[in-house]
């Protein structure tokens, strides 16, 4: 029998978890241990604040489909893992492992810059997200400027864009736009460069867009403070501002920083080789968020970083869970999948519009890119959400 111990199961964790389990049947004991009951799909919180979904409607307790699948779960913070004596510590006890899987996702940096924690708002987390519901509403009655964007450093853009997007058309349903100016900020280099270099058409798509809704916008711009009312980009420019929201960077959690064996990068990503085995200890994998990623592009004035979204996270946690699989079948050949080589399949909602992309390869040389707008309806992305909150919920991990 080899125990396999997972940490964290939303995306990555959750497929790697239920996949292990169907392949390795009665040989393979596997334990998730997530500090959260709940399955989230995180992408859907962007609609949280405009009340067009519900944290109810896009997350499940995952508990009993793991036991229905065989996966023990266990609900608990790890805080450290000794990866001599192979124990995973919780606050809830210990736990041994032959295999440890690493998919914890991100902490978010909010000290990248002052004022970020106290006056700007995050859309990322369920709390955030109702939150953001509560000072949208308040901003109704006493309009002014608004500043969205990303700071210094970060990597996933695309959730603010679409928060930008949604934001706008929310303004117009609420007859209120005409008093709002409304700012977008971006350490991109250009705009709809997204961390992936941009794709053949994305940036005139996105300029168009910009001109199309009368928003304002600055590129290569970076975060020095955010104050209650005011936004002071890196250049010294001030922009005043009643409603903020930024997407500050992601850093691995306390779990693996804290965990001095795990021999993780500075930013706390642990180091894979492209089968997500750590380069140095054989029994530790990592999938989704956790996994340190190279930067596939050099960055400009302002350093920012990479997306790491949901369809490589989901296909990392299944290579993960085939390759255990192998070794514990003695065999030595593994899967390999860079994670820049990983197929690219994103839908970025813009507000009952969306943008459809998808490209062979996440990161460049491609053969193949192309972003379709969708100016019609959103349909693709609640199909997404209703398509991954349905095989996650039935358990169904081999599907795409
Ligand atoms: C606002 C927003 C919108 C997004 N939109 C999109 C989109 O439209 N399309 C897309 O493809 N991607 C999108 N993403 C990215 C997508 O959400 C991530 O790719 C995906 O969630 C990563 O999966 P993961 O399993 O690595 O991490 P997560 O989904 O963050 O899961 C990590 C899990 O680990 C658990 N955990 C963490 N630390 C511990 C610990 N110490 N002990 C126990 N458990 C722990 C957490 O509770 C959590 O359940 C978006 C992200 C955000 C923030």
């Amino acid at each position: 029998m080899t125990t396999t111990v997972v940490i964290g199961g939303n995306f990555a964790g959750m497929t790697a978890a239920l996949e292990l389990k169907r392949k390795g049947k009665k040989e393979h004991k596997v334990i998730m241990v997530d500090k959260s009951p709940l399955f989230l799909f995180i992408p859907s919180l962007i609609w949280v604040p405009f009340g067009r979904r519900e944290i109810k409607d896009i997350s499940f307790r995952k508990d009993t489909i793991l036991k229905k699948k065989g996966v023990e779960f266990m609900h608990a913070e790890a805080l450290r893992v000794d990866t001599e004596k192979q124990i995973v510590l919780t606050d809830k006890g210990e736990v041994n492992y032959d295999h440890l899987v690493i998919a914890t996702g991100p902490k978010v940096k909010f000290d990248v810059a002052p004022g970020i924690k106290e006056y700007a708002h995050y859309i990322g987390t369920p709390n955030g997200a109702m939150k953001t519901r509560a000072a949208l509403e308040a901003f109704k009655n006493e309009p002014g400027d608004i500043v969205i964007g990303a700071t210094q450093n970060a990597g996933c853009m695309g959730a603010a864009y679409e928060f930008l997007f949604n934001v706008e058309k929310w303004l117009r349903e609420q007859h209120i736009r005409k008093k709002v100016n409304l700012y977008w900020i971006t350490p991109e280099t250009f705009l709809g460069h997204f961390g992936i270099d941009g794709m053949t058409g994305g940036e005139t798509m996105l300029k168009s867009f910009m001109k199309m809704f009368n928003i304002h916008y600055r590129t290569e711009v970076g975060i020095k403070e955010v104050q209650k009312d005011k936004v002071v980009l890196s250049t010294d420019e001030v922009i005043n501002s009643k409603f903020t929201m930024l997407m500050p960077p992601f850093v691995g959690v306390d779990f693996v920083t804290k965990s001095e064996g795990l021999k993780a990068t500075p930013a706390g990503y642990i180091p894979v080789t492209d089968d997500y085995r750590h380069t140095e200890l054989p029994n530790v994998w990592a999938a989704g968020i956790a996994v340190d990623v190279k930067l596939p592009f050099t960055p400009g004035k302002v350093p920012f970083s990479s997306p790491k979204t949901g369809y490589p996270s989901d296909e990392t946690g299944k290579i993960v869970a085939e390759n255990i699989y192998r070794v514990s079948q003695g065999k030595t050949k593994l899967k390999q999948k860079a994670w820049g080589k990983i197929p690219g399949i994103c839908v970025m909602d813009a507000g009952k519009k969306e943008v459809i992309i998808l490209s062979n390869s996440l990161f460049k040389p491609r053969n193949f890119a192309i972003m379709i707008p969708n100016v019609i309806f959103d349909f693709s992305k609640v199909l997404f959400e209703k398509y991954f909150l349905w095989k996650t919920k039935h358990g169904y991990s081999q599907l795409p």
